[in-house]
């Protein structure tokens, strides 16, 4: 079987699974850069099981795939990508609570999740309010803003492997540094997160959720479509500080350009090409490290 007999026969099983398909789509309406071609095709499974059917057919006929969350940290090539996205709907989008402990399927954004928590007088989750992305995805980059990051509240995290078993990371097991998990290193898929929380006053969580995304919408450009931060923060410095500088905001390669709001951001002004994106990411890092001596090392993921 070549490679397009193997993904018709996955894309047929998965139909006969009821899961739905969607063939030849865009990844760029799947990310919010709004940039990238075409997948092979995005299934979007409602359970673990339905999600271990289609890991395992991907493993058995040899052809990738990739679990995507919001695509809020995602680079897309303009070729797109040869294989199949999973999306993770149904099942991976519920949210339970017991007493301060909250578990919740890795499809669950992290704006209701955050509600959720806020709704339930609970306190932790303050710092990921404006963080456009799921609880999986936030796990997987241990996403962080304002002192707070996915390390300081995650009590575990569950998955499954390619191979169809499934475990739990506790604590430390996780690995989780700057924007990294232990599920940087592997191929595994989370299917659940469960945070352990503090109870607060409502009106004082509330408060600080306001105060973030009041900071947020001040300083960063989220009028236009971006992947949020392209770089990590280099030790001692600030990406959009440097990038500054240097004198690069506004700068622009085609349709994306150094945002003239936050220079750690780049922007899609309309039309950009992943492949504007890497020259301008390549000129960027070529001139800080010319003029400040600083190597700027990418956020986001690219995807080909
Ligand atoms: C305007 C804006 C502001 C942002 N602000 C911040 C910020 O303050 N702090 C911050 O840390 N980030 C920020 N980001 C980046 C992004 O939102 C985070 O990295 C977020 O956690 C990504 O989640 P996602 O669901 O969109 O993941 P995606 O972008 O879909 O995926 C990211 C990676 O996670 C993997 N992944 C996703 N789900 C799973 C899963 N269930 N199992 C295994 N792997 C999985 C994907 O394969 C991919 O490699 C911002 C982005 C934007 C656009």
């Amino acid at each position: 079987m070549n490679n397009i007999e193997s993904i018709e026969h996955i894309i047929s099983k998965a139909k006969a699974m009821g899961c739905e398909v969607k063939q030849d789509e865009l990844l760029s309406k799947c990310t919010t850069f709004k940039i990238g071609g075409a997948a092979a095709a995005v299934i979007t499974v409602d359970s673990v099981k339905e999600l271990s059917e289609v890991m395992s057919l991907c493993k058995k006929y040899d052809v990738q795939r990739m679990v995507i969350g919001n695509g809020s940290n995602l680079l897309v090539s303009d070729d797109g990508y040869n294989g199949i996205v999973i999306k993770l709907d149904g099942d991976f989008k519920n949210i339970t609570i017991d007493g301060e402990t909250v578990k919740c399927g890795s499809g669950v954004s992290l704006a209701t999740l955050c509600k959720f928590a806020r709704d339930n007088n609970l306190s932790g989750l303050e710092f990921a309010w404006g963080i456009p992305g799921t609880v999986g995805g936030a796990a997987f980059m241990n996403a962080g803003a304002y002192g707070g990051e996915m390390k300081h509240v995650v009590m575990s995290t569950s998955y499954i492997t390619n191979d169809g078993d499934t475990g739990t990371f506790t604590g430390e097991e996780n690995k989780f540094s700057y924007r990294h998990s232990i599920y940087s290193d592997n191929d595994y898929v989370i299917t659940g997160v469960a945070f352990k929380l503090k109870t607060d006053d409502p009106e004082l969580i509330k408060e600080r959720m306001d105060d973030y995304m009041s900071r947020r919408r001040s300083k960063q450009p989220l009028d236009y479509p971006s992947a949020g931060s392209v770089f990590k923060r280099p030790e001692g410095y600030f990406a959009g500080g440097l990038i500054e500088e240097c004198g690069l905001k506004g700068y622009s390669i085609g349709g994306a350009q150094v945002s003239e709001k936050h220079a750690g951001f780049i922007i899609n002004k309309g039309g950009a090409t992943c492949s504007d994106v890497c020259k301008l990411v390549e000129h960027i890092q070529k001139t800080v490290k010319e003029n400040k001596g600083v190597e700027l090392e990418c956020e986001i993921r690219r995807i080909q």
